[in-house]
């Protein structure tokens, strides 16, 4: 599954260079299915053009794109931002459960 960032964010940015999905950003920002993986101009199931630039998920402190989270799963055994977080604020996304064969095909497809 997905992991998401609680409101007992306290914005310090640590996670956002750790994921190598590319799939955390400030809040605020705008964000890309391109930025960080190999997807340019394929369209995609998701209904997401992966150059456009989407709206932020949150205004006010870091999220994930869950489209973007593949748990770390094909590039380490461990979610990168659970452990470096200083506040335990990134937590599995129930909303958003995936298997592990899931989210390697994920990996696959961001990075193919
Ligand atoms: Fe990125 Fe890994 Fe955190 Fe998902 S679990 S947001 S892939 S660092
Ligand atoms: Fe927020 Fe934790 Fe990321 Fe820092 S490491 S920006 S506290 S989610």
């Amino acid at each position: 599954m997905s992991i998401k960032i609680t409101t007992n964010c306290i914005n310090c940015g640590a996670c956002e260079p750790e994921c190598p999905n590319n799939a955390i950003y400030e809040g605020g920002k705008k964000w890309k299915m391109a930025d960080g993986t190999t997807l340019t101009n394929k369209k995609l199931s998701i209904n997401l053009d992966p150059t456009i630039s989407q709206n932020p998920k949150n205004e006010d402190i870091y999220f994930i794109v869950s489209e973007k989270c593949t748990e770390c799963i094909g590039f380490f055994s461990e979610p990168q931002c659970v452990i470096i977080c200083p506040v335990n604020c990134c937590v599995k996304d129930l909303k958003n459960i995936e298997t592990k064969e899931d989210l390697l095909k994920k990996k696959k497809f961001l990075h193919g």
